[in-house]
């Protein structure tokens, strides 16, 4: 048997977003090896776990950033404002009803108030809600991504 942390698939997982380890010089250097989009980085477990499509976009946003952009394209004081941006969103949602971090679905199965607060995420073709432009949808690893054209760079 032996710890469990020691299992491979453990071991592999990276820091906890909430967590210590999860530093800008950790984000830094998994990011500094990846030619990948930085929004599909930041859903690798390997480099920061728990953090899914949703909270990926939304985090993105807060941060001013392209979710397309290489993630060794990212300077490091915009990955400063990202990893503040995951731990913002997460910390969010996990407060405003979410006991999941998987979604956002309450103990009554209905959306939590954080969906209310949602900037970019399912908002195709909506306004923004900094500066009203219209949101945008793509397709980024078969996943939906939402962003701003505006706020984003
Ligand atoms: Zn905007």
């Amino acid at each position: 048997m032996g710890n469990p942390f020691e299992h491979d698939l453990l071991k592999n997982l990276g820091p906890e977003p909430l967590g210590d380890g999860f530093t800008v010089d950790a984000l830094k250097a998994a990011c500094a090896k990846r030619s990948a989009a930085i929004k599909l980085v930041i859903m690798d477990a390997k480099v920061v776990v728990g953090v899914g499509n949703i909270y990926a976009s939304e985090a993105l946003f807060r941060a001013g950033i392209l979710p397309e952009i290489s993630a060794n394209q990212v300077s490091k004081p915009r990955l400063t404002k990202l990893r503040a941006a995951i731990r913002e969103v997460l910390s969010a949602a996990i407060e405003e009803g979410g006991t999941t971090l998987r979604d956002f679905l309450n103990s009554n199965g209905q959306p939590g108030y954080f969906k209310q607060r949602l900037f970019v995420y399912d908002r195709k073709g909506e306004p923004c809600r900094v500066c009203g432009k219209l949101i945008c949808q793509t397709v980024l690893g078969q996943r939906s991504t939402y962003w701003c054209p505006s706020c984003q760079k």
